[in-house]
């Protein structure tokens, strides 16, 4: 390994153009300035169509960039493209950066061949940030450094150089920037659920699964893949990494999988079996994380903590104390008996249906809408009238979810209440009308935000907001 690093700390890098201007953007380019003059000629950074001149670019072009502004066509001549994950690799922004250079890779395949050891990434349709946070708090409760990086928020060529030795990188990987890695390696890749999600980028279920197996193509017989068996895709993906010869952790919250190496649920308690030996961690009563979906991530997290060493009572430890993230079933208060908690990450119908699995059936009052991303509605509809007493329908999406609830309503017999609102605030005020004591008013919208805020964040603070106001008057 040390080796490699000498490698990679030695190549030449050239002339290199850097795409985007969002954080990702500017950290790959600060990154590579200070690389110049020994490994680095040139950097110039394009910043898109929309990008103009100020504060930033300024502080770039100090920094001995040279940046470009306004436009999407690459012109020049490059050794190296550096892409950021907004970009589609099938854009004429890319693709014009492509045509005038040597290669083009992700600023994580960068960050990776900067600094190849110790690795973690973590991919999956729904629970990446959650299961990367876990990560990096167990392998810290295990005494060692680690650091979450990638769409969680961190660009990796952010740390790369000032990397503690010993350090780990736990990198949450998005499909967009899985797409743009060839050599990237980790010690533990974990995939955990493949559903359909970002089809307009991906365009077919096969690229967008391709593009999340990415994290494992590069693993050898030393590493660890921890792999979902629990739908279709990922099943496929860990069968094919088993007829590679990889070491496999089959990963199931339906029950013992039986491989050599898994992680699964059994009667309520989180097991972890590497290469035969069993750890046997906690009862899933016990995380303040909530729902099957998260005893999913726990035992994904807890395999790679005891793959890298961590000792089973500091697993265990690490599992208790773990809180929710904000907007991810993140309690928000109570109010005359009723709890109220926000799930505004739930912007697809796969997490709403693992989130409603966090609560007794039929003591929910549920709250859907947003920005119509024209997904099927069928396995929501279902469960929503399985498991909710009220469903509160608001939003662009709101009248089309309201009639897939009542035709599904009408084929189960269930009791299902199905509303509707034109926006969050209305849908907040009918179903804090429409919840009885000992239930749950549940915001786990199934859409993104786009159609009433500018990102989810913005949706889950208002409804943190509007409960505190309820609980301000209520006193
Ligand atoms: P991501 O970073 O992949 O978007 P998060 O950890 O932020 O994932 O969780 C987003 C939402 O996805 C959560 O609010 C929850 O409803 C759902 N979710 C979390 N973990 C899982 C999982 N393992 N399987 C399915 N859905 C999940």
């Amino acid at each position: 390994m040390a080796g490699e690093k000498n490698m990679s700390s030695a190549r030449l890098l050239g002339d290199v153009v850097v795409l985007g201007l969002g954080r990702t953007g500017e950290a790959a380019a600060r990154y590579l300035a200070s690389l110049a003059p020994g490994r680095v000629r040139s950097v110039t950074l394009y910043g898109g169509a929309s990008s103009a001149e100020g504060e930033r670019t300024r502080a770039l072009e100090a920094a001995g960039v040279r940046v470009v502004t306004g436009t999407e066509e690459v012109s020049g001549s490059f050794d190296l493209a550096v892409t950021s994950p907004g970009i589609p690799l099938d854009a004429p922004f890319a693709r014009s950066a492509a045509a005038c250079s040597r290669e083009l890779v992700g600023e994580v395949e960068l960050a990776f061949r900067e600094s190849p050891e110790r690795w973690v990434a973590v991919t999956g349709t729904n629970g990446k940030t959650t299961t990367t946070s876990l990560v990096t708090h167990l392998l810290r409760e295990g005494g060692l450094e680690a650091s979450s990086v990638g769409n969680i928020g961190t660009p990796p060529t952010e740390l790369v150089a000032g990397r503690p030795a010993g350090g780990w990188l736990v990198a949450e990987l998005s499909s967009f920037q899985l797409a743009a890695t060839t050599s990237f390696h980790p010690r533990v890749a974990v995939l955990l659920n493949v559903t359909p999600d970002h089809l307009e980028w991906h365009h077919t279920m096969e690229a967008y699964a391709a593009a999340k197996e990415r994290a494992l193509a590069n693993l050898g017989a030393a590493d660890l893949a921890v792999v979902s068996v629990d739908d279709d895709w990922c099943r496929a993906a860990a069968r094919r990494c088993e007829e590679r010869g990889l070491r496999v952790c089959r990963l199931s919250t339906a029950g013992d999988p039986g491989s050599p190496c898994a992680a699964f649920l059994r009667e309520g308690t989180l097991v972890v079996r590497l290469d035969g030996a069993e750890h046997v961690l906690l009862d899933a009563s016990e995380l303040k994380i909530f729902g099957t979906h998260n005893a999913e991530n726990a035992l994904a997290a807890a395999a790679c903590a005891l793959e890298l060493g961590v000792a089973d009572e500091l697993v265990r430890s690490g599992l208790r104390s773990f809180s929710p993230i904000e907007h991810r079933i993140e309690p928000a208060g109570e109010v005359g008996g009723v709890r109220y908690v926000n799930d505004s990450k739930a912007t697809n119908t796969d997490s709403v249906e693992k989130a409603l699995t966090a609560f007794p059936a039929g003591t929910v009052v549920l709250m859907l809408g947003g920005h119509d991303k024209m997904t099927d509605l069928s396995s929501l509809a279902s469960a929503v009238c399985a498991r909710c007493r009220v469903a509160v329908c608001f939003g662009e999406a709101g009248e089309r979810i309201a009639a897939a609830l009542e035709a599904a309503r009408a084929a189960s017999g269930s009791g299902l209440a199905v509303l509707r609102a034109p926006h969050l605030r209305e849908a907040f005020d009918a179903a804090v009308a429409s919840a009885r004591p000992g239930e749950t008013v549940l915001l786990s919208p199934a859409c993104s935000s786009f159609d009433e805020f500018s990102n989810m964040a913005e949706r889950g603070r208002l409804f943190k907001r509007l409960v505190r106001e309820l609980s301000g008057e209520g006193a």
